[in-house]
């Protein structure tokens, strides 16, 4: 019991001293002055249309922290949330995704760029400015700006969320339905929501190949999200048969491991030469006609 209360003090002390690089690095007022927190570093994903063409990428944050190195969303985002630091890091995002889309589109490669919501987020009264803020002062083509937010996230408080939605949307940004499948999936509330994508997630992809009822799963959610004019994209795309069997469904565009991990800008543009100009007009994959 000692050696137990001994570790979770340990630990305690762990997140402690994650917390208070957080407030430095994320610009929390009672954030200390005198410490090293590393920087915010954004990672991005390609992701490719039916003819291999990249279409977009999503931006994945990662924190390159002294002590510990790089670590990946799911060493720290909740602990972000938890101490109310979403609005720092979604503001570090956004800017350095929305950069990188500018430069990349000087440099021949147009592409969608998306950028990851959490509820807390799209909540927040300060998301509209600096969302306008960003497109002004980037010069970003607002349709080339995708916001990724979760079906969860849109549950906890659905009104509300739909009109902040419809207000993103008014300015022209895509909006994305990512992690579609992972939850209480309802295809009932999309025909309220602005959305232009439908994002399925990972366990769906995992097992398209192996279980017959999600590929009918799969095969159904992306004939009505066409009806409804989303284009459908699907993530964890590790293997061939798997991208063969989502094209064969209807899924329009793929993202995952077997084209790419997420890279560093310079290795994401590397890639990007490597791979061929993205399409030279970065509108919304046409959804197949009902
Ligand atoms: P997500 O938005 O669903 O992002 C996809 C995750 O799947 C990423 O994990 C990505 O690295 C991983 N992934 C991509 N392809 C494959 C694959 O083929 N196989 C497998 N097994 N995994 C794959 P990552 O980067 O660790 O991000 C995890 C989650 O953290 C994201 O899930 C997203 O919900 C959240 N996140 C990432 N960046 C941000 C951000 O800037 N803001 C917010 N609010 N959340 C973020
Ligand atoms: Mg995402
Ligand atoms: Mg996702
Ligand atoms: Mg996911």
């Amino acid at each position: 019991l000692a050696a137990h209360d001994a570790a979770a003090a340990r630990a305690d002390e762990q997140r402690g001293q994650l917390v208070e690089e957080l407030k430095v690095l994320l610009h929390s007022p009672d954030a200390a002055d005198d410490l090293d927190a590393g920087r915010v570093v954004v990672h991005y994903q390609p992701q490719l249309d039916a003819d291999g063409q990249v279409a977009g990428v999503e931006a994945l944050v990662r924190w390159d922290n002294p002590r510990l190195g790089l670590l990946t969303p799911d060493r720290f985002l909740d602990l972000v949330e938890d101490y109310a630091l979403m609005p720092g890091l979604t503001t570090e995002v956004m800017w350095q995704a929305a950069e990188q889309a500018v430069r990349w589109t000087q440099q021949g490669h147009r592409l969608r760029m998306s950028v990851n919501l959490s509820a807390s987020c799209l909540d927040h009264p300060g998301l509209l400015l600096l969302v306008d803020e960003v497109l002004t002062r980037t010069g970003l083509t607002p349709t080339d700006l995708v916001l990724e937010v979760t079906e969860t996230s849109l549950m906890a408080n659905p009104q509300a969320s739909i009109a902040r939605l419809h207000d993103l949307a008014a300015r022209g940004v895509d909006i994305s339905i990512d992690d579609y499948g992972s939850g209480y999936s309802s295809l009932a509330y999309l025909h309220d929501l602005p959305a232009t994508e439908l994002k399925l997630d990972r366990s769906l992809t995992a097992q398209v190949t192996t279980n017959p009822r999600t590929a009918d799963i799969v095969a159904g959610t992306v004939a009505l999200a066409h009806r409804l004019g989303l284009r459908v994209i699907a993530e964890g795309v590790e293997d061939v048969t798997m991208l063969t069997t989502l094209h064969a469904l209807g899924c329009d565009e793929t993202q995952g491991y077997l084209h790419a991990r997420p890279m560093t800008a310079d290795d994401c543009r590397a890639w990007l030469d490597a791979t061929g100009p993205a399409r030279t007009t970065a509108t919304a994959t046409a959804a197949a006609p009902a």
